[in-house]
C-alpha cells in the first residue's frame, strides 16, 4: 500500500512545476495542474488517477475525479450496498490515516465544524463539508458524502449509470490485445506510433477495471469470511502478471516518449507485455 503523499500532485509531472516535486511543501500554493487546469490548494493531501502511479502511459485525458484526503475517522458508515462503482471512481487506496473523496467539480470537501448530515439528518460534532457557491453542506461520514456526490455532483452521476464490467467481459477484450499490439508494432518501424500506442492505452484501461474488480473481490472475502475463497492463491494469481504489465507499460511509456524511439526496447518490452497477457489469460482459463 502506498503512503499517504507518495501518489500526490506533488510528486505528479503534470502539477505545473517541472517535473514532479518529490517533497511538496503543504503551504505551497503555486502549482497548477496542467490536465484538470486548477489551482492545487494542498499538494500533498490531493490526488487522481493521472498521477504516473496510475497512469504508466501518461495519458493526459482526465481519469476519474480528483480526489481529497480525508482522516479516517469519517469512514464511520458502509457504503449503501446497491453501489457499484466502476473502476474510475473506486477511492485510489493510500495508508492507513487518510480516506479520499472525490471533489465536487473543483471545490476540495474537508474536515470541518458541527453539522447535520444532508443525506441522513445526524447531528455531528465534527463533519464532512462542502462549501459551495451560496451553500454550506454538511456530511457524518465519507459514505454519505460519496453517495450525495454520485448523485448530485454532474461527474458522479455518469458514472452511477455505468455498470462495471464482469471479469468474464474484461477477459473476452484482454484476448484481442495481442493481435493489436502486434498491429501497432507492425507500423512502428515507419515511425509510426498511434497505433501502438492506442493498443497500450487499451491495456492499461482493462489493467485498470481488472484490478478493480478483483480489489472489490477482496474486500467482499474481508467482510464475508467466505470460506470457499483460497485468498493467498487467489492474491498470487491477481499480483503476479498484472503487475508484470503494469511495470512494462511504465517502461515502454517512458521509451515512447523520447524523441529518438529505440525499437529494440520498444519490441522486448511489447513482447513482454504479449506474453504476461498470455500468462494471464491461461491461468484464468485453469481457474
Ligand atoms: S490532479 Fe492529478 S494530474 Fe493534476 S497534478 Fe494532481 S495528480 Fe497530477
Ligand atoms: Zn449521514
Amino acid at each position: 500500500m502506498l503512503k499517504d503523499g507518495e501518489d500526490c500532485c506533488g510528486t505528479c509531472p503534470f502539477n505545473g512545476s517541472g517535473n514532479g516535486n518529490n517533497h511538496p511543501s503543504k503551504d505551497r500554493k503555486d502549482l497548477f495542474c496542467e490536465i484538470r487546469r486548477f489551482v492545487i490548494q494542498e499538494p500533498s493531501k490531493t490526488y487522481c488517477n493521472n498521477h504516473p502511479f496510475r497512469n504508466p502511459l501518461w495519458m493526459r485525458k482526465a481519469r476519474g475525479p480528483i480526489w481529497a484526503a480525508i482522516h479516517i475517522s469519517f469512514d464511520s458508515k458502509p457504503l449503501r450496498g446497491d453501489i457499484k462503482l466502476p473502476a474510475e471512481v473506486v477511492p485510489p487506496q493510500g495508508e492507513g490515516n487518510y480516506f479520499r473523496i472525490p471533489y465536487y467539480s473543483l471545490v476540495r470537501p474537508a474536515r470541518g465544524e458541527a453539522g447535520v448530515c444532508v443525506v441522513c439528518g445526524e447531528a455531528k460534532e465534527e463533519s464532512v463539508v462542502l462549501l459551495l457557491e451560496r451553500d454550506k453542506k454538511f456530511f457524518c461520514s465519507t459514505a454519505h458524502y460519496f453517495e450525495w456526490w454520485l448523485q448530485t455532483d454532474p461527474r458522479g452521476v455518469t458514472y452511477q449509470k455505468r455498470i462495471p464490467l464482469g471479469t468474464d467481459a474484461l477477459n473476452c477484450r484482454f484476448k484481442t490485445v495481442p493481435e493489436k499490439l502486434a498491429e501497432g508494432m507492425s507500423v512502428l518501424e515507419d515511425g509510426e506510433n498511434e497505433w501502438l500506442m492506442e493498443a497500450l492505452i487499451e491495456v492499461d484501461e482493462l489493467l485498470l477495471e481488472l484490478r478493480n474488480g478483483k480489489i472489490e473481490l477482496m474486500h467482499d472475502f474481508l467482510e464475508k469470511e467466505d470460506p470457499e475463497l483460497d485468498l493467498p492463491r487467489f492474491w498470487e494469481n491477481l499480483s503476479y502478471y498484472l503487475q508484470e504489465i503494469q511495470n512494462e507499460l511504465t517502461v515502454v511509456g517512458d521509451l515512447l516518449r523520447h524523441e529518438k524511439m529505440d525499437y529494440q526496447e520498444i519490441t522486448r518490452s511489447v513482447n513482454n507485455i504479449t506474453r504476461s497477457v498470455g500468462g494471464y489469460l491461461r491461468q484464468e482459463w485453469r481457474n
